[in-house]
């Protein structure tokens, strides 16, 4: 059956008209989707009975199953997805103060082969499709009660965003598309996009001349010592990635973050800290220093305190805006394919409280 959510908002309107339906309903069909939470076609009670019949026979409005659904103690939520075709995906409901966050995939598996990371140990199986995108956006909006919204989206789930663009794009218009409209009512300067660093994606990008805040992950202020943590910047090189990121400052004139995992004995030497100094000096941006979430089966550690201490202090003297990312959930897993690869025992429907 088809994915409704695959459909766009114009090949909705097609079928509308096709069916011999007048154009308004086109409209209150995507309120339905995107705005007023529908669960199923048969909710969406101000349809013609036999319009939400006929939607019924020839649709799918959500197509995944939820195979693990967990909860830590600090309000953040993750969902283990399955598509029809058995493969699975991980997205996240962060709830800070006002906020309320949400963390997506673009990917199954992940190409780019971080050596820390969990998503790309298996390499990649295939893109998601631009509803299958939508769709983690409204699993995770159904967790929350009515009066609260979605504020906002970080695309830091499973993949490389900016290997899948084509269809990250159409779903985040739909994102951003006022909720009177038929959209989620997400402002653009609300959603961050994080790369591995894609320079022609990245100019696509800014080209589309739209608000999105982009972070892109350095995790080494050299090229050899990058080369060895994300395996495909011997194929792009810092320095095309530094003139890329520039160039979407220079057009979309938001602050940049720079996004670096402090990997234990690896990355965090005082050395490194004053080469990111040299790299990063002069550039509206923002650090985002991430204590490495250990993942099993890989050698890395999460520096001492002391360590971290030492790699921060050198950063702020030498007058880099530096944040360190605090770890929400990750007693779940929360973390970038963690809890997929716990997870590879046929489906089963958890609820854990932890
Ligand atoms: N492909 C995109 C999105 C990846 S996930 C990118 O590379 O930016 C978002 C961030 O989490 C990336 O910076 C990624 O390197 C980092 N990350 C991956 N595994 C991690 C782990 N185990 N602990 C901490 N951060 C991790």
């Amino acid at each position: 059956m088809l994915h409704l959510l695959d459909r766009s908002p114009t090949d909705i309107a097609a079928w509308v008209v096709e069916q011999g339906l007048p154009k308004y309903r086109t409209a209150q069909l995507l309120r339905w989707i995107y705005d007023k939470r529908a669960a199923s076609f048969e909710a969406m009670s101000d349809l013609p009975k036999a319009m939400r019949g006929v939607l019924a026979e020839q649709f799918q409005l959500w197509s995944s199953t939820i195979v693990a659904h967990k909860h830590a103690g600090d309000g953040t939520e993750k969902l283990l997805l399955e598509w029809p075709d058995k493969h699975r995906i991980e997205c996240v409901l962060i709830r800070e103060g006002d906020r309320r966050t949400i963390c997506i995939s673009t990917q199954v598996g992940c190409a780019m082969g971080c050596v820390f990371c969990a998503s790309g140990l298996d390499g990649v199986a295939r893109n998601l499709t631009t509803g299958e995108i939508l769709e983690q956006m409204l699993r995770l909006q159904s967790l929350l009660p009515a009066e609260e919204r979605l504020s906002n989206i970080v695309v830091m789930g499973m993949g490389e965003p900016l290997a899948n663009l084509a269809r990250l794009m159409p779903a985040l218009s739909i994102a951003t598309t006022p909720n009177e409209q038929g959209g989620l009512g997400i402002g653009a300067r609300k959603i961050t996009i994080s790369t591995v660093g894609l320079p022609p994606a990245i100019d696509t990008l800014a080209e589309a001349g739209l608000q999105y805040h982009l972070a892109v992950s350095l995790h080494a202020p050299n090229d050899t010592l990058r080369n060895q943590l994300v395996p495909v910047n011997k194929n792009i090189g810092l320095e095309s990635i530094m003139a890329a990121a520039d160039r979407f400052f220079q057009s979309n004139g938001r602050r940049l973050t720079f996004e670096y995992v402090l990997l234990g004995q690896i990355n965090d030497r005082v050395e490194h800290a004053h080469e990111l100094v040299r790299l990063l000096r002069g550039r509206t941006a923002l650090l985002n220093v991430i204590p490495y979430n250990p993942v099993s089966g890989l050698p890395y550690r999460t520096p001492s305190a002391a360590d971290q201490e030492r790699f921060l202090s050198i950063l702020e003297h030498g007058g880099i805006n530096v944040q360190v990312r605090t770890r929400k959930g990750d007693k779940i897993d929360a973390a970038c394919g963690q809890l997929r690869r716990s997870q590879l025992q046929p489906p089963a429907v958890v609820e854990l409280q932890s």
